[in-house]
C-alpha cells in the first residue's frame, strides 16, 4: 500500500479516535545478528492505516503528532502493542528476546514517563530487559537535568537505551561520553550514500563503539555489498530491506514461518553480544577485547599499538628524524643503535654499507607513490623496512619508514643455524624470488634492493611487464624480456639446470647477474630467481666488453 499525505488537521483531529478504532498499528522489522544471520531484536514502527485514506506516511505522522502534542499517546500505544506481541510470540513457542520502541524528545517532558512505561510492562508481565528504548540525540537537548534523571531511573530499572540515527545530529560524541548506551544505531544516510567517505566514517565509529563496550547496529541495509562491508568492519547487527521491510503482525508471523530457526534463543543473547565486542579493526584485537561491556570503567588497556614508525626528513642528502614511535626506538635498539642520533650518524656518515642501501631505498621513494620494501639481516635479526614518501618541497622530502623485526620466538640451535645460512644467502644476493609458473604468481623471499613489491593480481606476466618497465635499463629491456620468456623458460632451464645473464638496472646503472634455477620439487615446477651485484672490476669489464660487442 502506498503512503498517502493527509492534512495536519486530519491527523490531530482523528488520531485518538483512530487508536480506539484499532487503525494504529505497530509494524515489526527484524534486526539480524551479522555473525549468525538470526533475529536478535525487532524494532516496532508506528503505522496508521486509515480505512478511507490508506496508510498515512509515517514521517509525516510523527511530525504532526509531535506538533499536536499527541506523540506520547502514539509511543505508549506502540509500546502496549509490542508487549502484546512479545507475549503472543512466547505463547506460540517462538519467543523473541528483545524488541525496541522509539521514544520522542517530547516524551521526556512527561512527568509520568517512567511510571507509565513501567506500568505498561507490568500490566503485561514483560521484563524491562526485553524492551529497548530508542532515542535520538535531540531527545536529550531540551532539558539535560530532567533527561539525566530519567536516564538513571530507567537504566536502574533494567531498561537499555539505544541511540537511534547516530551520526545525523550534532552532539553524538558528547552523548557517548556522558551516558551509558547499550547500542548505537548508525544513521541510514551512511548506507544510502554508500561512498568511500561514509565507509571510512563507519569503520572507525564501529571500533570506537567497541572500545566503549557499546554494540553497533546499522539500519537501511539494502544490498549485499553493504552487508559484506558491515560484516568486515565488525558491525554486530543489521536492519533493512535486504532482510525484511517493517511487517504487520500477520506478515511478521508469516515471515517467521518462512524462516524456521531464524530466531536467536534468549540464552545466546549475551554469548553473541560478548563475541560481538571483538574489534576486528584493532591492531591488537585479542588484547583490546573488552569482555565486560557493562562494567562502569572503560578498559584501561590501550586498544591500539604503535606501529614501529618513524617520520624522516631528507634534505641536503642528510636524514633527520622528525618523529619516532616507541616501537621504532625499541626496534632500532635491537639492531644495535642505542639512539636516533646514532642511527642518523650511520645514515649520514656512511658508517656501514647496509645503511647506505637503506638510505638509497629511502631516497628512492622520493617523489614516488609506492611503498618500497627492503629486507635485512643484522646481528642475526631478520628485519623488514618499508618506506613511503609523504610530501615533497623543492629539495626536501618527508618519508615515513616502518621497521619491523621478525622475532624467532623459540631461539633454538637450528634457528640460529638457519639464520646464519640465510645470512649468507642474503649477503650473496640482492633479491630472491620464487616463481610458480603453474600457479601464475611469484613470491618475494627477500629483497635488499629497495624496490617495491611487484607481485600483482594480474599474475606473472603482468608482474614481469611492470618489473621490466620500472626497473630494467631501457638498453637491456628487450634482452631481459626474452630471458624471462615464460613460454620457453622450462625448456631453457632444463638444459643446465639454470640460466644466467647480465643486465643493467635503472636504479644504479650497474650490471647485475640474474639467474633462474630450477628448484627440485615433486609436485610443481618452481624456479628461484636471484639478482646478484657483481664486483666493480667485473662491472668495468662488462662495460668495456660492451664497447667491443655493441650487439651483445
Ligand atoms: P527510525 O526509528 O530510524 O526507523 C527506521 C526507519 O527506516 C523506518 O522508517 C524503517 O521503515 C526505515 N527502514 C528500515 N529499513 C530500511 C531500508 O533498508 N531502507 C530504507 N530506505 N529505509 C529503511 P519509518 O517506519 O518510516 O519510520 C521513520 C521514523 O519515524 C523512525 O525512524 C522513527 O524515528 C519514527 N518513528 C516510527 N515509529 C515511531 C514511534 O512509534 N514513535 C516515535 N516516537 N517515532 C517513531
Ligand atoms: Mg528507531
Ligand atoms: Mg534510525
Amino acid at each position: 500500500m502506498n503512503n498517502i499525505t493527509v492534512s495536519s488537521q486530519f491527523i490531530s483531529d482523528n488520531f485518538l479516535q483512530a487508536i480506539k478504532d484499532g487503525h494504529v498499528h505497530a509494524f515489526f522489522q527484524p534486526v539480524i545478528r551479522t555473525m549468525t544471520g538470526r533475529i536478535c531484536n525487532v524494532e516496532a514502527l508506528a503505522r496508521w492505516e486509515d480505512p478511507k485514506h490508506g496508510m498515512i506516511a509515517p514521517m509525516e505522522l510523527i511530525n504532526e503528532l509531535e506538533k499536536a502534542d499527541l506523540i506520547y499517546e502514539l509511543d505508549m500505544e506502540i509500546l502496549r502493542q509490542t508487549c502484546l506481541f512479545y507475549n503472543e510470540l512466547k505463547d506460540r513457542g517462538t519467543p523473541i528476546h528483545s524488541f525496541s520502541v522509539n521514544l520522542s524528545r517530547h516524551d521526556f517532558k512527561q512527568e509520568d514517563l517512567f511510571d507509565r512505561i513501567s506500568g505498561i510492562l507490568k500490566e503485561h508481565s514483560v521484563s524491562p530487559d526485553a524492551i529497548n528504548l530508542e532515542i535520538t540525540e535531540s531527545d536529550m537537548l531540551d532539558d539535560a537535568d530532567t533527561f539525566h534523571k530519567l536516564f538513571v531511573q530507567f537504566t536502574d530499572a533494567g531498561f537499555s537505551f539505544w541511540i537511534d540515527d547516530f551520526g545525523s545530529g550534532y552532539s553524538s560524541l558528547n552523548m557517548l561520553k556522558n551516558y551509558r548506551f547499550d547500542v548505537l544505531k548508525f544513521d541510514l544516510q551512511f548506507l544510502q550514500d554508500f561512498s568511500l567517505k561514509n565507509r571510512q566514517i563507519l569503520a572507525p565509529m564501529t571500533s570506537m563503539a567497541k572500545s566503549l563496550g557499546i554494540h553497533t547496529v546499522a539500519e537501511g541495509v539494502e544490498y549485499q555489498e553493504q552487508y559484506d562491508f558491515l560484516r568486515s568492519i565488525g558491525c554486530e547487527a543489521l536492519q533493512g530491506f535486504l532482510f525484511s521491510r517493517p511487517l504487520s503482525k500477520a506478515d511478521f508471523l508469516e515471515y517467521l514461518k518462512q524462516h524456521p530457526g531464524i530466531i536467536e534463543p534468549e540464552q545466546e543473547k549475551e554469548y553473541w553480544n560478548k563475541a560481538g565486542n571483538l574489534d576486528l579493526l584493532s591492531a591488537t584485537p585479542l588484547e583490546s577485547f573488552n569482555d565486560d561491556p557493562l562494567s562502569e570503567n572503560v578498559k584501561e588497556t590501550e586498544s591500539f599499538i604503535e606501529a614501529p614508525l618513524a617520520i624522516i626528513e631528507i634534505g641536503n642528502n642528510r636524514v633527520t628524524h622528525i618523529y619516532a614511535s616507541n616501537e621504532y626506538l625499541k626496534n632500532i635498539r635491537e639492531l644495535g643503535y642505542p639512539s636516533l642520533e646514532k642511527l642518523e650518524r650511520a645514515y649520514n656518515e656512511r658508517i656501514s654499507d647496509q645503511y647506505l642501501i637503506l638510505k638509497r631505498m629511502i631516497m628512492n621513494t622520493i617523489g614516488k607513490d609506492t611503498v618500497q620494501v627492503v629486507d635485512y639481516i643484522r646481528n642475526n635479526i631478520y628485519y623488514n623496512v618499508r618506506s613511503r614518501c609523504l610530501a615533497l618541497l623543492q629539495d626536501k622530502a618527508i618519508v615515513a619508514v616502518q621497521l619491523t623485526i621478525f622475532e624467532t620466538e623459540n631461539k633454538t640451535k637450528t634457528t640460529d643455524e638457519i639464520m646464519r645460512y640465510s645470512g649468507a644467502l642474503f649477503a650473496t644476493y640482492e633479491m630472491a624470488i620464487i616463481i610458480h609458473p603453474k600457479e601464475n604468481y611469484s613470491e618475494r623471499v627477500f629483497s635488499r634492493m629497495g624496490i617495491q613489491s611487484y607481485a600483482t593480481m594480474g599474475g606473472l606476466r603482468e608482474t614481469v611487464d611492470i618489473f621490466i618497465r620500472n626497473e630494467v635499463d631501457e638498453r637491456d629491456q628487450e634482452r631481459y624480456r626474452a630471458f624471462l620468456d615464460l613460454d620457453t623458460l622450462e625448456e631453457r632451464v632444463a638444459k643446465e639446470g639454470f640460466i644466467q645473464n647480465f643486465f643493467r638496472m635503472k636504479s644504479s646503472g650497474d650490471w647485475k647477474s640474474i639467474r633462474i634455477s630450477k628448484i627440485p620439487s615433486d609436485t610443481e615446477s618452481l624456479y628461484l630467481y636471484t639478482i646478484q651485484s657483481i664486483l666493480k672490476e667485473e662491472n668495468d669489464r662488462m662495460n668495456e666488453y660492451l664497447l667491443d660487442h655493441p650487439d651483445l
